[in-house]
């Protein structure tokens, strides 16, 4: 007999290696869970670039004593009530996260429902659990993440600089804050000024949350998008061709509320400014796309940045009209045939 059963800790290890790849990676998957958990309000806190403290605080819905001990149980979710995979309309839905994060650093979660007689903390130290004990606080959750990494030299050597990995979490920030613009969103790093976006609503909320984030030029700059075919809708803000760049860096892309990177929308956009561009410049550019939920696979990637379109012609068709029907109206017409 050769072949054993692995135990737990080493399997939240190994999945960690997938799900946990650098302290944005932490960040993401705590601030979507905030996000699932409804809050209005996510602030998050970082030191060191995320790799000696990161703390995510909520004012979500909480979770009671029993759920906090299996929220950091390997598989275990509150967010797939039936046993179906084509049908994800929540940001998390495997159940790894939380576990996957606590073997691999010190983690403490308090946490208190509305409802809740008082809160409650969990710590999980390398593997080890901890509580869940009371702990008094206002309604929602706040994570500690200490210490990532911390056990395994090999991953710890990996990372980049304080500064680059700040960086990268801020990107990720910048991303889900794009997307769910009625959240307010507080970000403080050491070495860096506080990133505060209120709450945008109404009409206009778009063009607020992106000027806040990329730029107040930009929405000047840009033509909104809004289009709809066939099931697909297509959003955003169009940068104008005169305001094009030389790289992609500032081309962000959503299916479904969900941060992507994705080959059909990247050609899409390419095809959609063909006319008005040349090959070494790049629109500045938010790209919404909603569509069923069963009409895209996200179970490609762990960390879910990947995603499989069942019917891509029909997104490229319908992104490259879109676009093309926006710049139109700003008054770049394309003279080719691309505008399908
Ligand atoms: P997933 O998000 O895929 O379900 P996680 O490991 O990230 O897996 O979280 C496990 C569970 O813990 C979630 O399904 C949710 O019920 C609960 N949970 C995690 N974070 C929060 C939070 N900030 N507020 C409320 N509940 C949470
Ligand atoms: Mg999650």
């Amino acid at each position: 007999m050769v072949i054993r059963q692995l135990p737990d800790d080493l399997v939240n290890k190994i999945a960690a290696g997938e799900v946990v790849e650098r302290p944005a990676s932490v960040v993401k998957e705590l601030v979507e869970n905030a996000l699932d958990a409804g809050a209005k309000r996510i602030a998050i806190a970082t030191a060191a670039g995320g790799k000696s403290l990161i703390r995510i605080e909520d004012d979500g819905h909480g979770m009671d004593e029993d759920d906090l001990r299996l929220s950091v149980q390997r598989h275990a979710t509150s967010k797939l009530a039936d046993d179906g995979l084509d049908d994800i309309r929540t940001l998390g839905f495997r159940g790894e996260a939380l576990a996957s994060i606590g073997s691999v650093s010190d983690l403490s979660i308090a946490s208190r429902r509305e409802d809740g007689p008082s809160g409650m903390i969990l710590t999980v130290k390398r593997g080890q659990i901890d509580g869940p004990r009371p702990h008094p606080m206002n309604r929602g959750t706040i994570v500690e993440v200490k210490s990532l990494f911390a056990a395994i030299p090999a991953r710890l050597k990996f990372l980049k600089s304080d500064r680059a990995e700040a960086n990268a979490i801020t990107d990720v920030v910048k991303r889900l804050a794009m997307a769910h613009r009625n959240v307010h969103f507080v970000l403080t790093g050491s070495d860096r000024q506080t990133l505060n976006w209120p709450a945008q609503s109404g009409e206009t909320a778009v063009q607020s949350r992106l000027a806040q984030i990329i730029g107040t030029d930009f929405p000047q700059n840009a033509q909104e998008i809004a289009f709809s075919r066939g099931g697909i809708v297509v959003g955003g803000l169009a940068g104008l061709p005169t305001y094009s760049r030389a790289n992609t860096l500032n081309q962000y892309y959503f299916v479904n509320g969900r941060s992507v990177r994705d080959k059909v929308l990247l050609g899409a956009v390419r095809a959609a400014y063909a006319d008005f561009l040349h090959r070494d410049r790049f629109p500045v550019l938010a790209l919404f796309v909603a569509i069923d939920p069963a009409e895209v696979d996200v179970n490609v990637h762990p960390a879910k940045a990947e995603l499989r379109f069942r019917d891509p012609g029909a997104v490229r068709g319908t992104v490259i009209r879109a676009i093309s029907e926006a710049l139109a109206a700003a008054g770049f017409r394309a003279s080719s045939s691309v505008a399908q």
